[in-house]
């Protein structure tokens, strides 16, 4: 069974093609991004609407298919932006009645999870799902992947991106933050000094985060007359303290879950920094912690289509007339079936 994932909840417009072996064939996509500012539904759509064909395209292309070879389409129906989400669905239904394909709509945040379970050697993990608009701890237990941990406000990139932004750099802004974060350790690495952490809020309750609080906090520092904060120096301090908060939940899951394994997923698990910290505590318990290829952490139809796969062996299908979308369906509303 060969499937066609559609992946548009957001910012990316992607088409993934594997099959039920979980041979890839191909993953295209394209990144709608900006010199300056941020994500505009509406421009987003458009941008999906203008991008569509040619992804399609070139996907059957490089996995030397048509869409007479495709078994299944597959395409994210949650949860994500509306605007966005709502072309991937047309796409999708178009598809399915044109070419007679059966059809099935899938959670884009436990297609992150399940693609890493495919790519890495993670059995049972908790999953670190570290992305844009989402940040969740999440596990499997008794028949759903429950959400242990959230924020309790802005996704983790989220937050990375309003900050670049507001210091003047364009979307996305994480790898933006990374490159400044690196500069500042250089530089006192250079020296052979401690590198300088400027003391930032830390919000940890319980199993939750919140950025928030660290989000103003950083922008009052950059404005700030009397202290003059360099943007390296605030990029390192706030990777390391916002990635501290989401190692700690991590571990605080670990531990109550009875799970030796971490997967790390979502566009800001591409940062090596947060890698490099996961490994460190799982080291420090005696367990194994996972990260995965870029092309998978970021938003893509791999993934998609992966979890299609894995849905319609266990029998599911979405019928055209009920492929709609969901832009609020959360993780632990879905039932793991397959
Ligand atoms: P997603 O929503 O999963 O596609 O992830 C997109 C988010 O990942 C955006 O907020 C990006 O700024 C962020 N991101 C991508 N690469 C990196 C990186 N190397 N470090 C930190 N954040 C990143
Ligand atoms: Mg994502």
């Amino acid at each position: 069974m060969i499937c066609l994932g559609i992946e548009s909840t957001a910012h990316t417009f992607g088409i993934g093609i594997i099959d039920d072996s979980g041979k890839k064939y191909a993953n295209e996509r394209v990144l709608f991004s900006t010199k300056e500012g941020g994500l505009i539904p509406s421009k987003v759509a458009d941008h999906h609407v203008e991008k569509f064909r040619d992804i399609i395209n070139s996907a059957l292309e490089k996995a030397n298919l048509t869409l007479a070879d495709i078994n299944l389409i597959s395409y994210s129906q949650s949860p994500g932006i509306g605007n966005c989400l709502r072309i991937g669905a047309a796409v999708a239904r178009s598809l399915a009645l044109l070419y007679n394909i059966p059809l099935i709509g899938v959670n884009h945040c436990i297609a992150h999870l399940e693609i890493g379970k495919l790519m890495s050697k993670a059995k049972d993990p908790v999953f670190l799902y570290a992305s844009g608009a989402n940040t969740q701890v999440i596990a499997y237990e008794g028949g759903k992947y429950r959400v242990f941990g959230e924020t309790l406000d802005n996704g983790v990139g989220n937050f990375l991106d309003g900050f670049a932004r507001y210091i003047g750099l364009g979307f996305p802004g994480g790898p933006k933050i990374y490159e400044l974060s690196l500069k500042h350790k250089e530089k006192f690495e250079k020296l052979n000094k401690p590198v300088e952490l400027i003391e930032l809020p830390y919000v940890v309750k319980g199993m939750d985060v919140s950025f928030g609080g660290l989000s103003t906090n950083l922008k009052q520092k950059f404005d700030s007359k009397k202290d003059s904060f360099s943007k390296e120096a605030l990029a390192f301090s706030l990777q390391e303290t916002a990635f501290a908060m989401l190692v700690e939940v991590s571990e605080r899951a670990m531990a109550h879950c009875n799970k030796s394994e971490l997967l790390l997923g979502g566009g800001v698990a591409c940062n090596i920094r947060l890698k490099e910290m996961c490994k460190i505590m799982a080291k420090e318990r005696g367990a194994e912690s996972y990260d995965l290829p870029i092309e998978v952490n970021i938003d893509n139809g791999l993934m998609i289509a992966w979890l299609g796969v894995l849905m319609h062996k266990a029998g599911g299908e979405t019928k055209v007339e009920d492929a709609d979308i969901k832009p609020y369906l959360r993780t632990d509303d879905v039932d793991v079936y397959w």
